[in-house]
Formats: structure tokens, sequence, C-alpha cells
């Protein structure tokens, strides 16, 4: 298999056995058998972790781990950390704080950490705490498996957080059992290095898969795993081939024609990098989504420029018409920063100006967090912690009342969806899915015993607000999309 997550060197490999009348599955791996065991595994960050997570437990399974909700469960407990915010890193020590009293309680209990922290900090931290046994980067999870082995054959208190030096990033999707959804890594690292964000220190250069590759992937996915969705992950995917002279629109382009899959959803995007071809596939791609993530951070110029951005307000707001312009349905969501370094209440209200203008579906907003290591940490910041927390609030309430309106205008039309989970919501049990452009419906079956799990269903919006919208159920398309012709 290729890795470009860390290739896996010479050692042991497991060699799986599953018998076949009592389907017991036996694993050895080097002088080692691993019995079935449990990973219990905690995700902070983003999608792109979220997805790493998945790919981890999907590699334990080959070393007889299955996943579990319980902690009591556990035989490997992981840490997926995050560093882009204060938030998640200290709900992180907190929770591995906690780990210790359950190493305490069960004898052979192994705990690991990796994501953002373990590539900075992990060294640090395995020397710290007792109870951490190894940790690791973000570009070597595909060789999960050797470090687990490591420990159970008695070596512990190792960090491992190399750079993949391979030339082109290159890796196969792991996808989870069942669903029709698959997250592929197309671009890894990032070289932007706007001035408040730890990402390029701890996700490295970047580097992208060959175009072919993904392509063959997706076909794949789609044919052999009954794969109808793909989202293209990467921290800045609109930057995806420069270095072997591709683009993503050119990939969508090839993946348009994979017959059999259904929807095309890339993130995170940089503004600087949205070029005019990826503009015109927005418009003439059948099945690339009618949403479009495109962090702006900030409404001021002059932030724009303290952040190193690379962009004017115009600039993006110039990109929203054209997109507009290519494709008139497409729905536009954004990241924002409250309280960047010395922002004045005048570069702030231009922020609230640009969200008037742009009319985003919903935005995802943060107070400014320094992070070590990064230009706008050794910036000196005048701005006091309570001026930040209040344009935070300002600018969320502001939205939410934009949004309000925004979400109205879906009253009366119908959406297809992917369901993807029920919930009980004030004790009615409700189904949810997501339509084409990304926007999340609600909605009662006719009976609860009806399941609708991965089934492409058409909803009509019968009320919104701004964080929710309900439908009643028109049609249910069942688990396999009838067409590439998909409404909203
Ligand atoms: N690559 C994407 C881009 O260009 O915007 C975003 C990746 S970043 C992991 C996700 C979001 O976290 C950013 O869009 C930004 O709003 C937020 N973020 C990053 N660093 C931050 C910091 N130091 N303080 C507050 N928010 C931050
Ligand atoms: Fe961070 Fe995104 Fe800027 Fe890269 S482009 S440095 S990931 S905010």
């Amino acid at each position: 298999m290729a890795t470009g997550l860390g290739t896996r060197g010479d050692g042991p490999r497991e060699q799986i056995t599953i018998d076949p009348e009592t389907g017991k599955k036996t694993v050895v791996m080097g002088d080692l058998e691993f019995p079935p065991r449990k990973v219990w595994m905690k995700t902070f960050g983003c999608q792109m972790n979220y997805h790493d997570s998945d790919r981890i437990v999907s590699h334990l399974n080959d070393l007889n781990f299955e996943k579990t909700e319980e902690l009591e469960e556990a035989d490997l407990v992981l840490f997926n950390t995050c560093a882009v915010r204060d938030l998640s890193n200290n709900k992180f020590y907190s929770q591995l704080g906690e780990i210790k009293h359950a190493k305490k309680k069960k004898n052979g209990l192994v705990v690991g950490i990796g994501g953002c922290v373990a590539q900075t900090e992990g060294k640090d931290l395995v020397k710290k705490y007792d109870h951490l046994d190894f940790a690791f980067g973000t570009d070597v999870i595909d060789t999960i498996n050797d470090m687990v082995y490591r420990v159970y054959a008695g070596d512990n208190k190792f960090t491992i957080n190399s750079w993949d030096r391979s030339e082109n990033f290159s890796i196969e999707t792991k996808i989870t059992p069942g669903s029709p959804q698959a997250f592929v890594n197309i671009i890894k690292g990032c070289n932007k290095y706007c001035t408040y964000c730890i990402v390029p220190y701890t996700r490295g250069k970047e580097r992208s898969r060959r175009l072919n590759e993904v392509v063959e992937d997706v076909r794949k996915l789609v044919k052999y795993q009954g794969i109808q969705e793909v989202t293209l992950l990467g921290q800045n995917v609109n930057s995806y081939g420069k270095e072997n002279g591709e683009s993503l629109a050119q990939l969508i382009m090839a993946l348009e024609e994979i017959e059999g899959l259904e929807l095309i959803r890339y993130t995170t995007s940089h503004p600087y990098d949205v070029t005019d071809d990826l503009i015109e596939v927005h418009g003439k791609s059948k099945k690339l989504s009618k949403h479009l993530h495109l962090p702006v951070q900030s409404g001021s110029a002059t932030v724009l420029e303290r952040m190193h951005r690379e962009y004017t307000p115009e600039h993006y707001l110039g990109l929203l018409k054209k997109l507009r312009v290519a494709q008139p349905e497409i729905v536009l969501s954004t990241d924002i920063i409250a309280g960047f370094v010395n922002e004045t209440e005048d570069e702030h209200k231009q922020t609230l100006d640009l969200l008037d203008k742009a009319q985003f579906d919903f935005i995802y907003s943060y107070v400014y967090s320094p992070r070590a290591k990064t230009r706008a940490a050794k910036m000196e910041d005048l701005l006091p912690d309570d001026v930040k927390g209040a344009r935070l609030r300002e600018i969320q309430a502001y939205q939410l009342k934009l949004q309000d309106k925004i979400r109205q205008t879906m009253v009366g039309n119908t959406y297809r969806v992917l369901v993807e989970d029920f919930g009980t919501m004030g004790g009615v049990k409700k189904w949810k899915g997501r339509s084409n452009c990304n926007r999340i419906i609600h909605f009662k079956p006719e009976n609860e015993e009806q399941d609708f799990k991965w089934h492409w269903v058409d909803v009509k919006v019968v009320s919104a607000t701004a964080l929710s919208c309900q439908g009643e159920l028109v049609q249910d398309l069942g688990r396999k999309a009838p067409s590439t012709e998909t409404l909203h």
C-alpha cells in the first residue's frame, strides 16, 4: 500500500487470520500475538483531525483493536490533539490529567497522543507525564501499528514526530464501513504562514497527491466501497497540485467523470488561491456541492495585512460576486477571528460591514488566541481580553440576525438530503440530513421504527431559524442516489 503519512520501514507486519467457523480474528505481528482489544480515542480540532483519527482506528483494526466509546473498556487510549486555539489545547490537558486515574485502575492500559500538540511538544509531554507511553506527530499516523507494537514489546516512553520526506504525497483513502461518505486527503501541510496560525509548524510544507492517484482512489471507493460523496481535504486545497502543474479545478472535472459519484465537496480554501478556472468549475460542474467555505478572517484591509492574508476585503467580496454569478445557487460560509492583535474599534466594525455585504449562510468565529512560534504571538498586543470577547459576541449576534433572514428563504423549498443520523428534539425523534449546499435539515419520521440512515430523501422545509431547519419528508429515495440531478 502506498503511504504518505509516514512510510513504514522493513519491520514486522500484521498477519491476520480469521477462523472460518467461529469468525475469530487472530493477529500476529513479529513475535507478539494480539488478542482482541479495545481503543478509546478522543479527537480535538478540525475535520482533518477527525479524518486522521478514523484513519488511525482503521489501521488499528488490523492489529485486532476495535473502537469503544467506553473508557473503562479500553486497552489503548489515544488523544488526537489540536494546537490551533487555546480552548482545545486546554481541554486536552485536563483530559490527559484525568487519564492518570484510569491508568492506575487498569493494569496494562497504554496511553498515546498524536496530532498537532504531539508534533511540537510530544517529547516534553512524554517526559513530563509518567502515564504517557508515547507521542506521535501529524506525518506518521500510518505507522501507528508499529508504534503500538513497540509499546506492547516493552519499549515505551518514545516520541516519533519526523516529517515524511518522500517526493510526492501518496496515500490510500480509508473509509468508515457502511458510510457512503469518504474524506479524501489531496494535499497536506501549508505554505501560507498566516501570522496567527500554528498549522505550517504542526503540519509541515505543502505537498499534493498526483491527480491520477486521487482519481483512481475515488474510482475504487465508488466501485467497490459504495461511496457516493467525497470531501477533498487539505488545509489549503486551493493550492492543490501547484508543484505538479495540476489544479483543484482539473481534479474536480476529472472526478466528475466517475460514474456513481454523486457529490464532491472540498475544504478548506484560502481566498488568495481561488482562481477563475475554479470559479468556472463551480458553475459548470454537475457534481460539485453548491456550498463553499471560504475563510475571510477579517473585514479590515489593515488587519488582513497584519495577518499576512494577501488579499483585501474588496478582492474577497469580488470573489463572492464572481462565484454567485457562476453558480447563482451557491451558499457561502466563512471563518472570522475577533480581536486580532491591536484591532481598533473601526477595524472591528469593518468586519461587521463585510458580514453585511457577504450574506454568509453561517460562520465559525473565534477569539484571537496567540500561538507560540507564530509571528503574531511576537507582536505586542495592547487589546484587553474582555474587549476581544465582547467583539466576538457582537460578531456572533450580528451574524445570527443576518442568518435568520437568509434561512427564512429556505421555507417552502424542497431539498434533497443525505440522511446522516437521528436525535431527539423536545422528546421527539428526528432524523437529520445534509443538503447539497451543506444545510442541515431535520425531519420527523412517520413512525419511530423507520430507519433512514444513509438514505437520500427529499424534504420540504416548513420552518427555519438562524440555527435550525425543520422539514417534512416528501419522498424516500433509498440508499442509492437516483441520479446526478440534485435539488438545492
Ligand atoms: N486553512 C484555513 C484558512 O486558510 O483559513 C483554515 C485552517 S485553521 C486550522 C481554521 C480556522 O482557525 C482559521 O480559519 C481561523 O479562523 C482559526 N484560527 C487559526 N489560528 C487561530 C488563532 N491563533 N486564533 C484564533 N483562531 C485561529
Ligand atoms: Fe493556517 Fe489556513 Fe493560513 Fe495555512 S492558510 S497558515 S492553515 S490559516
